[in-house]
């Protein structure tokens, strides 16, 4: 009799085994530890994702450097037509990436389906290359002499990424990165993983080199490969404060160029001139928008004078209307957070409210889907600096209101913040809205638009606690990330006119 063999352990237990992608192929995982992945709408495990070594991080970093030698001569042209390729294909595929991701973090199809929109944005922009990467050139700097600068790539470049846009944030990583002739080392967030490894073959079959864009799965340990592997030079993150500021600091004690972007608290100014209803719509969409799981979601109004009453009446009646369920249903506008962890977390807010003296208007944690990882939005009202309500980055569905009695003390409460990434203002007055953008302290603004994230031609990035680094993300300031300058000064001179001269060379 011939013994059969057992079924992959996919096949017996539903739970599909995700692992690396390192010079152009899937690679089984060697540590023996993995960390599960869930469905956040069922609350079941789905995947178990292979956390790699440092021999596995390196492992990707030597195929990168190696495939650098090649990917950095090939000509703008070329690269160029690949990127309109890239581009062509992921805009063909989008929905079918926006399962994918949906499945594992839990937001809505239309909300992924959002994210990947403007994630191609940001490969449109590198689509233009060869004009991003256009140098100066000056004529007869000094007699006979020319100087002309060009812009090369680092190397090898490595990014790190949250879990809240698995595929967008990756993009503005990656695309600059790669467009600019880098190789890349993605180590995405362990929650959601597939993303990546959809792109990495997508990536493949545009014709990407082996070897120009990697993928290691990890936690801490493959991030601590990464910032001490001398051969990555430069680092981008994107995650929570904490984690950038390490990622920072450690990378740069390392020599490495490094941009981390972290957390952040938006606050969204209300001014008694504004149309409450756009005002509320504004709010309820901005806050509540992929379960408040946005960087740049808005989680704290403030409303000034007698705008609080219109205000809060205007956003409780619209909160209901908001259909929470699982994202693969196209009825639903919100789904679930992200993992049981993070969903106990950020209700814990709401139980805490009201001992901290703030008045839970709504409670989300009332009539949620039981199955999953549910909270429906909630609004508390009094927040006050101090508390927990207002001081972390709460990061789910849970707007905060605080009542102030003058413009001032409104922009003062989002300039004393310790983050400073996004802020909108709400209002009719000109005046008022460009004295806000000239004094507010905040990275991105928004007047009467709720989530400013710039367009891929801007560069995106947030001031104080929210961004470690000098160069924002994505747009003219990932170019300058992603490359270093060089300056040539030539010249072809008469042989015959040369001599010996210990001066310091002038110019006149
Ligand atoms: P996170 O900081 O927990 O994780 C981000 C990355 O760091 C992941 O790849 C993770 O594996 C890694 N990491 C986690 N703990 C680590 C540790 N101790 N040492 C080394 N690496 C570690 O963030 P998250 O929960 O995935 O994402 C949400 C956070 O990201 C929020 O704070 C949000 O504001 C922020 N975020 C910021 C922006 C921005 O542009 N500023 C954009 C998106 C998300």
């Amino acid at each position: 009799m011939t013994e059969l063999a057992a079924p992959p352990v996919e096949q017996r237990t539903g739970v599909k085994r995700i692992s690396h992608w390192i010079d152009g192929r899937s690679v089984a995982g060697e540590s023996g530890r993995s960390s599960p992945v869930f469905n956040p709408a069922t609350g079941k495990q789905t995947g178990a994702l292979d956390l790699a070594t440092e021999a596995e991080v390196d492992r990707a970093v030597q195929a990168a450097k190696q495939a650098f030698e090649t990917w950095r001569t090939m000509s703008l042209a070329k690269r160029a037509e690949l990127f309109f390729r890239i581009r062509e294909l992921i805009h063909e595929r989008r929905e079918e990436v926006a399962k994918i991701l949906t499945a594992e973090h839990g937001k809505v199809l239309s909300d992924a389906l959002g994210e990947v929109t403007r994630g191609l944005e940001v490969i449109e922009f590198c689509c233009g290359l060869p004009t991003l990467l256009k140098s100066e050139y000056s004529e007869q700097a000094s007699t006979g002499i020319d100087v002309y600068s060009i812009r090369q790539p680092l190397g090898v470049v490595a990014g790190i990424t949250p879990f809240n846009f698995p595929a967008m944030v990756p993009m503005w990583m990656w695309a600059p990165a790669i467009a600019t002739g880098n190789t890349f080392v993605l180590k995405p967030s362990e929650k959601d993983p597939s993303t990546s490894l959809w792109t990495a073959e997508l990536l493949k079959e545009a014709g990407l080199p082996d070897g120009v864009f990697n993928v290691v799965m990890g936690d801490k340990v493959a991030v601590d490969a990464v910032l001490n592997h001398p051969d990555i030079a430069a680092v981008s993150f994107v995650g929570s404060t904490p984690i950038a500021k390490y990622v920072y600091e450690t990378a740069t004690s390392k020599g490495k160029r490094c941009q981390a972007l972290g957390g952040a608290k938006n606050h969204m100014i209300v001014l008694p001139d504004a149309d409450i209803d756009m005002a509320a719509d504004a709010a309820v969409s901005a806050a509540y928008g992929s379960a408040g799981e946005r960087c740049m979601a808005i989680s704290q109004v403030v409303a000034v004078g007698n705008v609080a009453e219109p205000l809060i009446e205007a956003i409780k009646q619209r909160i209901p209307q908001v259909k929470v369920g699982d994202g693969m249903d196209p009825a639903s506008e919100m789904g679930p957070l992200v993992t049981k962890e993070h969903r106990d977390r950020v209700a814990s807010y709401i139980e805490n409210a009201p001992g901290e003296g703030a008045t839970v208007l709504v409670d989300g944690r009332e009539g949620a889907p039981e199955d999953g990882f549910f909270l429906k939005p909630s609004l508390l009202d009094d927040v006050k600096p101090g508390m927990k309500a207002y001081e972390d980055e709460i990061f789910g569905p849970v707007l905060g209101v605080t009542r102030v009695d003058t413009y001032d003390e409104a922009v003062g409460l989002v300039n004393d913040n310790p983050y400073g990434n996004g802020t909108a203002i709400f209002t009719r007055d000109g005046g008022v809205a460009r004295e806000f953008q000239f004094s507010v302290q905040a990275g991105m603004v928004g007047i009467n638009v709720p989530v400013p994230v710039p367009v891929a031609y801007y560069s995106f990035g947030g001031w104080k606690a929210s961004l470690f680094g000098d160069r924002h993300i994505y747009g003219p300031e990932g170019i300058d990330f992603y490359t270093r300058g060089k300056v040539v000064t030539s010249r072809w001179p008469d042989p015959a006119t040369s001599k010996v001269d210990l001066g310091f060379p002038q110019t006149r």
